[in-house]
């Protein structure tokens, strides 16, 4: 049945379809474009069958309620053309993941996006959508019309797209340039907050050896095993990442050089108790030098310093005869 037909004060207002507004309202309901209604008291007067086909409700359960939300989110909270309705497009900011305002001279239009939950579909999806009210010739509020959009496989493609542009194929770890993104932004918050800044070289002794003994593919399983061995040493704003070949480096936020050295010796030992055989290594097994670098951010000096300062102290570690950690001097 059309939907629109069901609308009390619709049907008072809309003369045939022969006439202009009810043609409107027909071209409406048609529309392929997921679209809904409110009036001035936030009751839904027009729910068309795009949006029926998008969230699996039908109209006849929404017409003349406020349980619009219901298609969208298990939870009650306002649409966006509630916010239109009742002025409260400051809450734009917390209800929605990505938003603007309409353009210049639309003050009231929004347009935002989010993940909606469509309890009544079979997944999520993520949504764009357009809330513009409708004033009447006095210029009071009559209604609000939103518009949807359906991005979701968009929004995958792109949250794809970000994993593939900073995660490692290997080990899965960040790589090395969301290292380097990672770093300098730790960098400029070290600065800010007047912070200590640590970072860790993790090298995996003769490797070369490994490889030599057992192969590139039996290579490439050993480094997933020490990327896992690491990354489990980690707490919540740490950041290890493959920082190139059997090379791995570790942000640490707000650490001390002592609390770095700590962090470090754990990951040597944990990388030891793996007991990968390395038939061509002295120990006999697969082990790691760390050399590790503390900074107190400053406008003078550059992150690239302190990879050179971690670096320097990795390059003594081996030197002393690797399977040990070293500190800047020492
Ligand atoms: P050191 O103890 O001084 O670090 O000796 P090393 O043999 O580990 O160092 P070297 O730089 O001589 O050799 C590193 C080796 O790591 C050589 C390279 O083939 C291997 N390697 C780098 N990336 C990969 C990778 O992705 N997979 C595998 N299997 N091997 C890799
Ligand atoms: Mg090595
Ligand atoms: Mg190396």
């Amino acid at each position: 049945m059309n939907s629109l037909l069901k609308v009390p004060h619709l049907m008072e207002d809309a003369p045939s379809p022969g006439q202009p507004q009810g043609f409107a309202l027909k071209l409406m309901e048609l529309l392929v474009i997921p679209t809904f209604v409110l009036d001035a008291q936030g009751r839904v007067i027009i729910w068309n069958r795009a949006c029926e086909r998008l969230t699996g409700v039908p109209a006849v359960e929404l017409l003349g309620t406020s349980g619009h939300w219901c298609a969208f989110y298990a939870q009650q909270r306002p649409t966006l053309a509630d916010l239109v309705l009742t002025g409260r497009t400051g809450e734009i900011l917390d209800l929605y993941d990505g938003q603007a305002r309409g353009p210049a001279g639309t003050r009231d239009n929004l347009c935002a996006e989010n993940w909606c939950e469509m309890p009544r579909t079979s997944g999520r999806r993520y949504l764009a959508a357009d809330a513009s009210p409708i004033h009447d010739s006095d210029g009071k509020l009559v209604a609000v019309v939103e518009t949807l959009r359906d991005l979701t496989e968009e929004k995958q493609a792109q949250i794809a797209l970000e994993q593939l542009a900073t995660r490692d194929g290997l080990t899965g770890l960040a790589n090395r340039r969301c290292f380097d993104h990672t770093l300098l932004a730790e960098w400029q918050r070290a600065l800010r907050q007047a912070q200590p800044l640590s970072l860790l070289m993790v090298d995996v002794d003769n490797f070369k050896q490994y490889n030599d003994a057992y192969g590139h593919v039996g290579g490439d399983d050993c480094l997933k095993r020490i990327a896992g061995a690491v990354a489990s040493e980690m707490r919540a704003n740490d950041l290890v990442a493959r920082y190139g070949g059997e090379e791995f480096a570790v942000i640490l936020p707000n650490q001390s050089l002592n609390g770095a050295a700590i962090v470090a010796e754990r990951i040597r030992c944990r990388v030891e108790a793996l007991r990968l055989p390395n038939s061509g290594a002295a120990q006999h097994f697969v082990t790691v030098s760390i050399g590790a670098a503390t900074a107190i951010a400053s406008h003078e000096h550059m992150p690239a310093q302190l990879v050179a300062t971690a670096d320097a102290a990795l390059y003594r570690a081996k030197h002393m005869g690797r399977n040990r950690i070293s500190l800047p001097g020492a």
